[in-house]
């Protein structure tokens, strides 16, 4: 798993390797640079990352996709992403950082829990485990590589608090990386379903319990009450959906007539 071959041209020159197990870093409001890397990013947001982020600020999906992102198309891909809008100042900052830091820390996205590490991951389709890399992003500006702690890797993991984010978001990994989908032009209606079950959670659970859709499968009563109650048990189940309308699995069983 080569992380550069899959990297942004601007930034495949400072990824380095792991060493000794660990890294030198540290990020506090005495460094010199405090929040200057919270601006001007192309900051994917991962569909566990968007409810985390809307029901911190009280908001409806709608109304958190409206306020706080954009939506784009990678390159090579027909898949549509979401990404947190920077503000329309001279700086581009990040709507969430303050002077003190960042306003949503205890529910910021993934990439930014994980900097300045970067992590290349697969699903091993035969053994459905994950297998995972890790690399450092050394950006010239970041002066927390000066400080004095040391990190081992689980260690920072662990205290970036990514290990529920972890589970969200390989799974959703599994489906964007997905032969099926990947290189593909999907047509719009697929791609309609994608941006929906991903991102759109208030009215995945709309069309869940309030059209026909559960009569069309057979669900049985624990998960109809967990997916009801309980927003990630919903966001596995419209992943869920996604596999079985957009990559033909088996996810979902149709209920015969
Ligand atoms: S550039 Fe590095 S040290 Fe400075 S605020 Fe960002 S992560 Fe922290
Ligand atoms: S969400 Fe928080 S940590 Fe991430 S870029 Fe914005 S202010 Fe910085």
């Amino acid at each position: 798993m080569q992380i550069r071959e899959t990297a942004p041209e601007c930034i495949k020159e400072k990824i380095e390797p792991v060493e000794n197990g660990g890294f030198r870093f540290a990020c506090h409001p005495g460094v010199v640079c405090f929040t200057e890397c919270c601006r001007d990013l192309k900051l994917l947001l991962t569909p566990y990352d968007l409810i985390r982020l809307k029901n911190r600020l009280g908001l409806s999906s709608d109304d958190f996709l409206d306020r706080y992102t954009d939506c784009g198309f990678d390159e090579d891909r027909s898949l549509p992403r979401v990404y947190l809008q920077m503000s329309q100042n001279e700086r581009k900052t990040c709507p969430f950082v303050s002077p003190k830091g960042c306003l949503v820390y205890e529910h910021r996205p993934s990439a930014c829990r994980i900097y300045p590490i970067a992590r290349a991951s697969r699903l091993h389709r035969v053994h459905g485990l994950v297998l995972e890399n890790y690399f450092i992003l050394h950006e010239d500006h970041c002066m927390g590589f000066k400080e004095e702690q040391f990190w081992k890797m689980d260690e920072w993991l662990r205290d970036q608090g990514l290990e529920d984010y972890y589970e969200l978001n390989d799974l959703w990994m599994a489906i964007v990386t997905h032969p099926r989908l990947r290189n593909a032009h999907l047509p719009q209606k697929q791609q309609q379903i994608f941006y929906f079950a991903s991102y759109n959670s208030d009215k995945f659970r709309e069309m869940v319990f309030n059209s026909r859709f559960l009569s069309l499968f057979e669900t049985d009563d624990n998960e109809i009450e967990q997916i009801r109650t309980n927003e990630t048990a919903l966001l596995k189940f419209a992943f869920k959906w996604m596999q079985f309308s957009l990559l033909g699995e088996g996810t979902l069983k149709p209920r015969t007539l």
